[in-house]
């Protein structure tokens, strides 16, 4: 089997209301979405999805996933797609770096090969059940009042794992919001105070220690070798997501012992063939996971949702899906929603959402033969 072509579409995605994270410094209003395609020559195609969270939250963006793609295209073109080490290491030749790129491209032949094989992806990631799924609300930066009443909002809708997005220079704002949300948590629910770098180690380890709650806390400073200055020194468990882009960062993040979680998503780290490695590597240290993607439509949330889904529930925390944000619906009636805070992925092959050609406008890129 070869990649014959691959056809690139982009399709932007407005949210359905304004999003501020890291304690306001980081506003978002829309998102810009790639959708790929790779047909082969024995007419099965596999679809990817590929979405950083605007361009301000990672080193990643629309216009360049795009141009990345330019170039690894024509490299994947002629290639077996069922051969995803050799598919990968012939990207990372072609163009070092640039995982986010290289995502949906990765996506697509999984897709490929569970449709060749007739599985959905779950059991090719080696699941004999998929789990349900806890779904986490995403809690916009406010004041406290704001906050806890966007989290009892996404309570009734069965959300009962919560990331409050919090951060800044205010220390006594922070401080005052960890601990009335802790407090005001309905019986059962669990929080992540996601700071989205915003602090520098001083600031976090004032805080963490002024305050009660004991509730994990995500990506408190911007790099690795920051947070490893005062992790052992708090008393809440530390979480990391925007610090780890490759296999390289969480063993060395293990290495250091500044983590007891990890945020696994395949945009970040180069597709779900890193994300496994990735995965994997979190179940043999014992570290408690969130499994899910930078943003997208509901294709992107599914994909990665068979990894989720596939993880040992001891290792697995809850998911966000990025689609409830969204003003637009690119996949409707397909993939994995939220149905009282759970989701579950299903048993038809591949990711399990073939997306609409004509619901994504002309393609914006071909290469090879398209069909
Ligand atoms: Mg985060």
């Amino acid at each position: 089997m070869k990649i014959s072509g691959i056809t690139v579409w982009q399709i932007e995605l407005p949210l359905s209301k304004p999003y501020w994270l890291s304690g306001g410094r980081l506003k978002f209003e829309a998102i810009d979405s790639t959708f790929v395609r790779i047909d082969t020559d024995e007419g099965i195609s596999g679809w990817g999805e590929g979405c950083p969270w605007g361009h301000t939250y990672l080193p990643a963006h629309g216009p360049g996933l795009r141009a990345a793609i330019g170039v690894l295209a024509p490299a994947l073109v002629g290639r077996d797609p069922r051969a995803l080490d050799d598919i990968n290491r012939a990207m990372d030749l072609q163009l070092p770096g640039h995982p986010y790129a290289k995502s949906p491209l990765d996506i697509a032949c999984w897709d490929i090969i569970g449709k060749m094989s007739g599985e959905p992806l779950w059991r090719l990631l080696g699941a004999e059940k998929a789990a349900a799924v806890a779904v986490n609300s995403s809690i916009s930066t406010g004041s406290p009042e704001e906050m806890i009443a966007l989290i009892h909002d996404a309570s009734a809708k069965g959300y009962r794992t919560h990331s409050a997005k919090i951060g800044g220079i205010d220390i006594t704002a922070d401080i005052e919001r960890i601990d009335a949300i802790s407090a005001a948590l309905p019986e059962g629910e669990q929080v992540t105070f996601d700071v989205n770098r915003a602090w520098t180690p001083g600031v976090a380890l004032q805080v963490l220690n002024a305050v009660s709650a004991r509730d994990w806390i995500e990506q408190p400073c911007e790099t690795l070798e920051q947070s490893a200055l005062f992790a052992s020194k708090v008393p809440q468990p530390i979480m990391l997501d925007e610090c780890l882009h490759s296999f390289q960062d969480h063993l060395e993040a293990w290495r250091v012992g500044i983590c007891q979680g990890v945020k696994v998503k395949p945009n970040r780290v180069g597709g779900l063939t890193r994300a496994r490695h990735i995965r994997d590597f979190g179940v043999s240290v014992g570290w408690q996971m969130h499994i899910e993607d930078t943003g997208g439509s509901a294709f992107a949330d599914t994909a990665t949702l068979h990894l989720a889904a596939s993880t040992p529930d001891a290792n697995r925390l809850a998911s966000w899906l990025c689609h409830a944000h969204l003003a637009i619906d690119p996949v409707p009636g397909q993939g994995a929603r939220n149905s009282a805070g759970l989701v579950r992925v299903g048993d038809a092959p591949g990711v399990g959402v073939t997306p609409d050609p004509s619901l994504l406008g002309d393609p914006v890129a071909a290469y090879g033969d398209v069909a």
